[in-house]
């Protein structure tokens, strides 16, 4: 049995609602589970290898519920655009390098130990259309020990030449990733990946829907992130209802567990259709501000009782950390509050930090808390360089790490209790 002890200041949000917090206690973890929190060492666990931080605060690892891999190099790149400019100039053009392995292979690095450093250790992943820098991309995450579910992208109309898929070629190739790497990892795998409606014909959502419920693997894509596209969508789906029926019609609306980015112009009952069926809503700040798509009413979602998980949604998005993301979250929530008045109050610090480990987190099985039975995925902070000469609270110093920490105040990191060296 695999068994270690860690010392530390504990800190995380088993509900959204407040923090436990345990000071100076101890972790018991076996074979990458957490077992038990205690003030005092009972004697059965002394003989476990303790891990001694003292002073330093321990949480659970940040959760990433949607990025875009090949987007990368784009960070940061464009933003003063709206999104289809975006997608024509930055986006798609970049997508297009990626039958180029060597490229790949540099790329992907630099995302994986970015997503190492900035503490994020599960991610749901968009790759690109191609199969084989999508395993190539699969087989860097099962190497780095991160968690992951990687998607080849499915696009076979409305996208630029280079990225047209053949229907047929786009379906075999899916389940060619899905047979290969279903059961080759139990921390990465493969997800079904339909860009979004408006790019997949319905021949294509048609056989990715089959493919998921068939192999029972969960999905992910877009839904409603700017108001074109919902008009879009209508357009192209005249006999639908909504956005969300499109991808329902086609299984791929919580049949099997599913991941949806955006979420802004959702009707009360596209809404209601995700908490009944269970779908995620990945919520993505700052890429909606960016790209000037909108504000998602985060606190709707909680009230209807979907779950919802951050995302960078790089590069959309133009920062990695997933702390960043709570602050954006917050700050997103109060500006909604300031235009609906009081029905959608603003989130709280435990509810960002909540979304942000556990919210995301669940989609993944017992990760993102501390609760008994939880995968032990952990980040150690050392905010020494943060305190000042007032004492505070475990809670405002994780507050003030998750506002003005960063990288440099992470000194460990684990994912189901093994440690992950640099990748
Ligand atoms: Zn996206």
């Amino acid at each position: 049995m695999r068994r270690m002890v860690l010392k530390g200041n504990v800190a995380f949000t088993p509900t959204k609602e407040k923090f436990e917090t345990h000071e100076n206690s101890y972790i018991i973890v076996e074979n990458g589970k957490i077992v038990d929190i205690c003030k005092d060492l009972e004697n059965s666990y002394k003989d476990y290898p303790l891990k001694d931080f003292s002073d330093k605060i321990i949480i659970p690892g940040f959760v990433d519920l949607h990025l875009h891999a090949p987007q990368y190099p784009n960070r940061g790149l464009g933003l003063d655009k709206e999104l289809i400019p975006w997608l024509e100039t930055y986006t798609f053009p970049e997508e297009g390098k990626y039958n180029d392995l060597d490229y790949s292979k540099k790329i992907y690095s630099r995302l994986i130990n970015e997503l190492w450093r900035v503490g994020t250790t599960r991610a749901v992943v968009f790759s690109s259309i191609h199969k084989e820098s999508t395993k190539l991309l699969l087989d860097m995450f099962i190497e780095s020990g991160l968690g992951a579910y990687i998607g080849k992208v499915n696009m076979d109309r409305n996208t630029a030449e280079y990225l047209m898929e053949n229907t047929r070629t786009s379906i075999v190739d899916t389940e060619e990733i899905l047979k290969e790497y279903m059961n080759k990892s139990s921390l990465v795998k493969p997800i079904i990946t339909p860009r979004f409606a408006p790019t997949c014909s319905e021949e294509l959502l048609e056989n990715l829907g089959n493919l998921a419920v068939d192999y029972k693997i969960p999905v992910q894509s877009h839904l409603s992130e700017n108001r074109s596209e919902v008009t879009w969508v209508k357009e192209l789906f005249p006999e639908s209802k909504n956005y969300a029926s499109v991808y329902n019609y086609f299984n791929l609306f919580g049949q099997t567990k599913t991941i949806m980015a955006h979420c802004i112009y959702n009707t009360d009952e596209e809404i209601e259709l995700m908490a009944q069926n269970g779908v995620y809503a990945a919520h993505c700040p700052y890429s909606n501000y960016n790209l000037s798509s909108g504000i998602m009413p985060v606190r709707k979602f909680l009230n209807k009782g979907v779950s919802v998980g951050l995302a960078s949604d790089i590069s959309g998005g133009n920062s990695l950390r997933i702390p960043n993301i709570i602050a954006g979250t917050i700050q997103a929530s109060k500006m909604t509050w300031l235009n609906t008045g009081e029905e959608l109050a603003p989130l709280t610090f435990s509810e960002g930090f909540f979304l942000g480990t556990k919210g995301g987190g669940s989609f993944f099985g017992k990760v993102g808390s501390f609760e008994k039975g939880y995968d032990f995925d952990a980040l150690i902070i050392d905010d020494s360089t943060l305190s000042d000469i007032d004492e505070l609270t475990i809670e405002e110093r994780l507050q003030r790490f998750i506002y003005i920490g960063d990288d440099r105040h992470i000194m460990e990191r684990y994912v189901q209790g093994v440690k992950i060296e640099e990748p």
